[in-house]
């Protein structure tokens, strides 16, 4: 069920997981997830691909609850809806430019999270209105 969302983006890079797989679990995304990452790509993800002009490396996109406890995510994270997106551009000081282009460009977002000293940058959307938060995890 690949599906290409926008040009540099498909919906598989979003929800295939080596861990998932690893521990046989079935990550696939129903159709509601579906739309939510579609979201995601659309107002977040393609948007800071076009701002930085190059590849984003996701690192981890929805995750199912098995998948969330197995990587101990967040109990109420945005992955489990497949409203946030772990990425890097490579290292951390590619990812730490990076998120203080995406914090000057004035996205819209719920979460932006420097994770680990820019380890890698976490993005996320809400079903509610969005509180631009921005944060760093140390
Ligand atoms: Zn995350």
């Amino acid at each position: 069920m690949n599906m290409k969302i926008t040009n540099n983006f498909d919906l598989e890079e979003f929800w295939v997981s080596p861990t998932a797989k690893k521990y046989g679990i079935d990550n696939t995304p129903n159709a509601i997830i579906e739309a939510n990452i579609k979201s995601l790509v659309l107002s977040v993800m393609q948007p800071i691909r076009d701002l930085l002009g190059v590849p984003l490396i996701i690192n981890s996109g929805y995750r199912c609850p098995a998948l969330n406890v197995k990587v101990k995510g967040a109990d109420k994270s945005k992955h489990l809806l497949g409203l946030a997106c772990d990425f890097t551009l490579g290292n951390r000081v590619k990812n730490e430019a990076a998120f203080k282009k995406i914090v000057a460009s004035g996205l819209n977002f719920d979460q932006l999270i420097d994770e680990y000293d820019y380890s890698w940058i976490h993005i996320g959307l809400s079903t509610t209105p969005y509180r631009k938060q921005i944060l760093h995890l140390k």
